[in-house]
């Protein structure tokens, strides 16, 4: 089988194997030397020396975390969309009883730092600002450096800025201490070719003063605990041991190769899954000046039905894309995050090929 998903991702065969070790003693000492291992590497790809958390959710449960500790009930959040993904962060902020204005872009494009400054000027104080690094429903990157810049500028020195790099991070750079962003958030079936089950989210010093300012209920999500326990390489409640035994494995080879090799593998995996797709005459759904390395949204001919394409891939080549939740288009994403080769994305191309006739 292809797995060709944004999210779960294959796992290399060596992460296979790691993840079916024997259960060891959460509170022992190879689980904390595991633990500790895993958050020095983590902190090598936030490319930070801020505190990082890891959580036992999926990545939802990171975005939630980083509302529910660094927000109030009643604080005015700026919420910065271009999909499904920017909708549920705003949502969270809603359900935690924060004043949510959304600044909506179009689905496809990316956010113009000049837009989101002049909406931060005309709208704000924000308490935050809620990013996203790259949005995989429409497999479109944001420029996180120069937003983070606009909003600082617009917004000053206390705004948030909070950022769900989930299906980024890992494969597509981004510098949390360079670029001065307080929350970010990423999970471990992404670009981090391991299972399901763990948020990881680093926290700044701007961030911890917000925690203890902040009046959001809060409980397994509570970063303050995590912190707490992870000072001693463990968790308040059982984390999720097996897919910490894969993103120790899987980190182990990617802390070899570095964030930048590994940003360069995937610039060069997504040009290739571009090209493939345009070289038999398919258009392309994103803006190309911020085309998504880890996936990619192609529109499929006129009179094609993305459901038929996507069962036709599964039932006659083992191949399993994803739909689009672009309203009213049809169009299917691949994934290429992680643990994929230019072999994985010339089945897809052949498939497709014969699939549509072209
Ligand atoms: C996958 C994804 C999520 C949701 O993560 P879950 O692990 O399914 O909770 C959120 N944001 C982005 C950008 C994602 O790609």
């Amino acid at each position: 089988m292809n797995l060709r998903i944004p999210g779960p991702t294959p796992l290399p065969p060596e992460v296979i194997a790691a993840v079916g070790q024997q259960m060891i003693n959460h509170r022992g000492p190879e689980f904390e030397a595991m633990f500790g291992e895993v958050t020095a590497w983590l902190k090598v790809f936030f490319e930070t020396e801020n505190d990082v958390c890891i959580l036992t959710s999926s990545g939802t449960g990171g975005m939630e975390a980083a509302i529910a500790n660094t927000l109030s009930p009643g604080d005015k959040v700026l919420s910065v969309t271009m999909g499904s993904f920017g909708d549920r962060f705003a949502e969270i902020a809603e359900a935690y009883g924060t004043a949510v204005t959304r600044l909506a872009i179009p689905m496809g494009r990316a956010a113009d730092p000049a837009q989101v400054a002049a909406a931060i000027r005309e709208q704000g104080p924000f308490a935050a600002v809620l990013l996203t690094q790259n949005e995989t429903s429409t497999a479109v990157t944001n420029d996180v450096e120069a937003l983070a810049r606009a909003i600082r500028e617009a917004g000053g020195e206390e705004v948030l800025i909070l950022v769900d790099a989930i299906s980024g991070l890992g494969a597509i750079r981004l510098q949390a201490d360079a670029w001065d962003v307080d929350v970010v958030v990423t999970g471990s079936q992404k670009a981090w070719m391991a299972p399901p089950g763990l948020a990881m989210v680093s926290v700044s010093p701007r961030a911890w003063r917000a925690y203890e300012r902040s009046r959001m209920p809060k409980f397994y999500f509570d970063l303050g605990d995590a912190l707490k326990y992870a000072r001693r390489n463990q968790t308040p409640a059982t984390p999720n041991v097996a897919a910490l035994y894969g993103l120790h494995r899987s980190l182990q080879d990617m802390v070899v190769a570095g964030p930048e090799a590994l940003a360069e593998r995937h610039r060069r995996i997504g040009a290739y899954c571009r090209q493939g797709l345009l070289d038999m005459g398919l258009s392309l759904f994103a803006d190309p000046a911020h085309y998504s390395n880890t996936v990619t949204a192609a529109n499929l001919p006129e009179g094609r039905s993305a459901a038929k394409v996507l069962s036709d891939l599964r039932t006659g080549y083992g191949i399993i894309c994803a739909a689009s939740k672009v309203p009213g288009l049809e169009v299917i994403r691949i994934g290429h995050m992680g643990y994929v080769s230019e072999a994985d994305l010339d089945e897809v191309f052949g498939a497709l090929r014969e699939i549509l006739g072209l």
